[in-house]
């Protein structure tokens, strides 16, 4: 299997050159040359499967350059309860994403069983174990650098904690972050973990990222990558788990399911896409906003108009709160017919801070294929569902999963039973589902005094050049790394 890039202007490579990189070198995003096609005889055969194992024959078909018992190896090691898990009370842990059932019809697909109870712990901790693997036998190292907000810099570094060759760098803004976000990444004691809490806002850490990645000396000189939402392996991770859940919510390969995926940066629900172009029988894909709605936008109306950071408004389900999906460029490869030339001329248009307009266009009228339900939700639809969901099944639901079922209520085709996936455990929204229901949701065994724990983090101005002191003083280079080991 081969990868190349949505604007065709870059080699095709393997997995594992793709693996540590960001994006290919003339600015696109990776993905398959082409997408695996299932069988129906394999799809029988999956049914049966743990998710680890289905998780192997899912992802070989992806990774054909790793050996297969590597593979499996590194896979197993990821997906097996006792170190995945975390301590949940009312779930079933042995099935890593069992499937919830509100009544006939009506499931949730718990994706937040993870360390950091969010559902990129699944992408995310297969990464940190391919990385270790890849990093290894090239004998090289890694300095990851990234911004959080809150859920990928945690995911991060519970991936990555401890894991030879590679550091985190992870800046987050001082002071922003609930106090159970804080407490997660800021009480993390391994040596290899950095966490910087930068005086000023998410933007102003994400700036002082972006001008690092811009300096190509200083990056290559000390070895700095990410782990952002458009690697392609975190992707194929994804995949994975629309095949569990549509496993769990079917008796046979002939029935046909929805899915409903609260979206941000476009990830989940373009692993969904590719399970659908697999063979997946699934017959609606629900796409779900808050009230940053540019991706709803446009599946109803056919215009792409990315707002822009200034008009990105700050929500309750904050993880949902970005202003540029960057994987909707994979989607919209394969929407328009993979026509690279086509791609990149839309999308010079919104990297120049534009818009596209799809509809009257020959592409619009061949996208029913490939086109998605959507909607959006507000601050009070959030409160209003987590407390008819509390007051109809007993379940507390966080306010992204919360978005994700909202608008697949709204969307789903009544024949079809309709599957929300659950991004995140309330615990991690505390203040939220208080405001709600009026009583704070429970919290896995181990993490009921969290925040009492010591925190370790460097407090630093918005400032590259202090950043860059930091980073050159923590990550010894070459021989020095032999005087001086993690
Ligand atoms: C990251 C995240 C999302 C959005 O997922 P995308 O892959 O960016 O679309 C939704 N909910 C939660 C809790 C998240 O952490």
């Amino acid at each position: 299997m081969k990868y190349l890039s949505t604007r065709g202007q870059a080699p095709a490579k393997t997995f594992t050159e793709i693996l540590l990189g960001g994006l290919a070198p003339d600015g696109g995003l990776y993905l398959p040359e082409e997408y695996p096609r299932v069988s129906q005889a394999e799809l029988d055969e999956w049914r049966k499967l743990s998710y680890a194992e289905l998780a192997f024959e899912v992802l070989s078909k992806f990774i054909t350059d790793i050996p297969r018992d590597d593979l499996q190896a590194i896979v197993h090691k990821t997906y097996t309860a006792e170190i995945y898990c975390n301590a949940r009370a009312d779930s079933d842990a042995s099935q890593i994403v069992p499937l919830r059932t509100l009544e006939p019809g009506l499931h949730i697909l718990e994706l937040s069983n993870g360390p950091t109870l969010a559902f990129k712990d699944i992408a995310m901790q297969l990464l940190g174990n391919l990385f270790e693997y890849a990093l290894d036998r090239q004998h090289a190292e890694l300095n990851i650098l990234g911004a959080t907000s809150g859920d990928t810099g945690s995911a991060a570094e519970y991936a990555m904690r401890g894991k030879r060759g590679i550091r985190v760098f992870m800046l987050s803004p001082h002071g922003k972050m609930s106090a159970f976000q804080r407490a997660q990444m800021y009480s993390l004691q391994d040596p290899n973990i950095f966490n910087i809490a930068v005086r000023g806002m998410f933007d102003d850490a994400q700036d002082m990222v972006k001008a690092i990645s811009n300096d190509h000396e200083f990056k290559a000189k000390h070895k700095i990558g990410t782990v952002n939402s458009i690697n392609w392996a975190r992707v194929s991770a994804q995949i994975v788990y629309y095949f569990k859940g549509y496993f769990a919510a079917t008796r046979s390969n002939d029935e046909e399911v929805a899915f409903s995926v609260p979206s941000g940066n476009f990830g989940n629900i373009c692993a969904g896409h590719i399970a659908r172009m697999m063979g997946l029988p699934i017959a609606q894909l629900i796409l779900a906003t808050n009230e940053n709605d540019v991706l709803d936008e446009f599946f109803r109306t056919g215009v792409y108009r990315p707002r822009g950071t200034a008009h990105t408004y700050q929500t309750s389900s904050p993880s949902m709160d970005i202003s540029k999906a960057s994987n909707f460029e994979r989607f919209m490869f394969d929407a328009i017919g993979r026509d690279a030339a086509k791609l990149c001329e839309l999308w010079s248009r919104v990297d120049a801070g534009g818009e596209f307009d799809l509809k009257g266009t020959p592409y619009w009228d061949a996208l029913p294929g490939f086109r998605f339900s959507s909607g959006s939700s507000s601050h009070q639809d959030r409160l209003d569902t987590i407390r008819a969901i509390w007051q109809r099944y007993s379940v507390m639901i966080d306010p992204h999963t919360a978005d994700g079922l909202k608008v697949g209520l709204e969307r789903r085709n009544p024949e079809l039973p309709l599957i929300c996936l659950e991004t995140a455990l309330p615990a991690k929204f505390e203040e939220t589902l208080v405001e709600a229901l009026g009583r704070k949701p429970e919290r896995p065994a181990g993490l009921e005094a969290i925040e009492n724990l010591p925190q370790r983090c460097e407090v630093m101005d918005a400032d590259v050049a202090a950043l860059k002191a930091f980073i050159a003083a923590n990550a010894p280079k070459g021989d020095e790394r032999v005087k001086k080991p993690l």
